[in-house]
């Protein structure tokens, strides 16, 4: 990556960073993102929650400071403060209390949310801005994502903007989903410590509740969402989940940044957790990866001949599950193979593994989060399957396509941005879309694509254009970059 000297100092705040702790893309976005801007020149720091489960990995090296006062309601609450280095570059500070974030998950379990999580939040946003003032790091932009980090843009703008330490610090609000916003009864309103105003419908206030992600696109100075696509689309009845209005009125700051992809992890040529590597001049290894995919998840040898069909997601709403359900009949009638990995909604759980059990030769479940299982997915299959309800930008498709895993998606968000239809007159396009949310739609562009695949000349060809797509972090950090810099009033 080209160095260009910039001295910004960027705060970023995300509930999840890979490799600490991830429930989805989030995560992969904040393991990438600030190493790619640090590589930039930026001086890049990261605060999350201190998850139980990293007890082991960072308290080894103990906390850095005891006891930091954070303000909560009409309390004052302590935190320990942790530190580790990301990629050995960008530092990295945990919040610890493990009266809040010492569980077993990170927001809820498989049957509901924590019912704590606005107190949960609402504390770790105020711990952050205790953090920076304790350590004496002052940001020129604090740059915040998803609804658990939303209240920093309001107490940045509403409580803190005219006091010394924060008066130069501007915010960014990144909007990775907006299907979470972090919505909450009224009565937990004077935890937040924000002023009475602002629980207004030009602020905090939705619907007589409170909602986090509200708060931040009414307060950051720019929001930013995933991909270009969704921005749009969350301008609309149809995609805003009811924040559309909100977002209309604040249009001139929302921009679409689509997200990159972390080929350091995501890439066929290196990826340990793979049967054998291989890349776009050599197919060869795919196979391998193939066969051996079948054989780890019990499915029949005799499926090498046929598409096997890759799926790997959340399972929640959003991805397009029912779809799936509806079409999964006419799929398996086409003899063809399918793998599922994912974890989310028990009802979910309950309909794959009725699915996996009607069909045991031909579908294969893991009903667990398990990375090494995704990489051997993403390289064994042939075609992988997003009917996403809708997608903010998904990561999924991207890993697809530079595993020459051809990607069969619907036509949403960053998913319409990525994955370009292929074309037989043309020979250009890298995987197969449909738009219409319907069973209907799906199953047509699963068989254009089985047809193709019967066709290996073609095949390949769809194959190796995915592989030359370049979805890398370098050109997304430049435009982040270009956006601090404007707000804060660079050249
Ligand atoms: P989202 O953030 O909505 O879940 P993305 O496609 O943006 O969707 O990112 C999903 C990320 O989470 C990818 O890195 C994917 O490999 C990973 N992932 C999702 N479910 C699982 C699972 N069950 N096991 C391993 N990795 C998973």
């Amino acid at each position: 990556m080209s160095k260009k000297q910039t001295t910004l100092r960027i705060l970023m705040v995300f509930p999840e960073v890979v490799p600490f702790a991830k429930t989805g893309g989030l995560a992969d976005v904040a393991g990438a993102l600030p190493c790619a801007l640090s590589q930039l020149g930026c001086d890049v720091r990261i605060v999350m929650p201190l998850y139980t489960r990293l007890l082991g990995q960072v308290i080894a090296s103990g906390p850095t400071m005891e006891d930091l006062s954070v303000p909560f309601g009409s309390q004052i609450l302590g935190a320990d403060v942790y530190e580790a280095k990301l990629n050995d570059d960008v530092r990295i500070y945990f919040i610890r209390r493990d009266e809040f974030f010492d569980r077993s998950h990170l927001y809820g379990t498989e049957k509901a949310e924590y019912f704590d999580n606005a107190q949960r939040f609402v504390y770790f946003c105020r711990a952050v801005l205790a953090l920076c003032q304790a350590v004496r790091f002052r940001p020129q932009v604090v740059h915040c994502h998803d609804w658990q980090s939303g209240l920093i843009p309001a107490y940045l703008k509403l409580s803190f903007g005219s006091v010394g330490f924060w008066t130069e610090t501007r915010s960014i609000f990144t909007i990775h989903n907006i299907g979470y916003q972090g919505r909450f009864g009224a009565e937990l309103y004077p935890l937040t410590g924000l002023p009475y105003h602002f629980f207004d419908v030009g602020g905090i206030e939705f619907w007589g509740d409170i909602n986090f992600m509200k708060a931040a696109i009414v307060s950051a100075d720019e929001i930013t969402t995933v991909s270009p696509r969704y921005s749009k689309e969350i301008q609309t009845p149809e995609y805003g989940q009811g924040l559309e209005g909100i977002l209309q009125t604040h249009r001139r700051k929302l921009h679409g940044i689509i997200n990159g992809a972390d080929y350091q992890n995501w890439n066929p040529e290196t990826d340990p957790h793979i049967a054998a590597n291989y890349s776009r001049d050599d197919l060869q290894g795919k196979l391998t990866c193939k066969r051996d995919l079948l054989r780890e998840v019990g499915l029949p040898k005799r499926l090498m001949k046929r598409p096997l069909l890759g799926v790997i997601s959340r399972l929640a709403d959003q991805k397009g599950l029912d779809l799936l359900a509806e079409v999964i009949e006419k799929v398996v009638a086409e003899d063809v193979g399918l793998v599922i990995l994912g974890r989310g909604e028990e009802r979910y759980h309950l309909l794959l593994t009725e699915l996996a059990s009607r069909y045991p030769r031909k579908i294969a479940v893991r009903l667990e989060f398990n990375e090494r299982m995704a990489h051997r997915i993403e390289a064994g299959a042939d075609m992988f399957l997003m009917p996403s309800r809708y997608e903010p930008c998904g990561l999924n498709q991207m890993y697809s396509l530079r595993y020459g895993t051809v990607p069969i998606v619907r036509a949403t968000g960053g998913l319409y941005d990525t994955v370009k239809p292929y074309d037989p007159k043309r020979g250009e396009g890298v995987g197969f879309r449909f738009t219409a949310y319907k069973p209907e739609a799906f199953w047509q562009a699963i068989k254009r694509a089985i047809k193709l695949f019967n066709q290996p000349k073609t095949w390949r060809k769809i194959m190796k254009n995915g592989m030359a797509k370049d979805f890398s972090w370098q050109a997304s950090a430049l435009r982040y970059l270009a956006l601090y810099e404007r707000i804060l009033g660079k050249p």
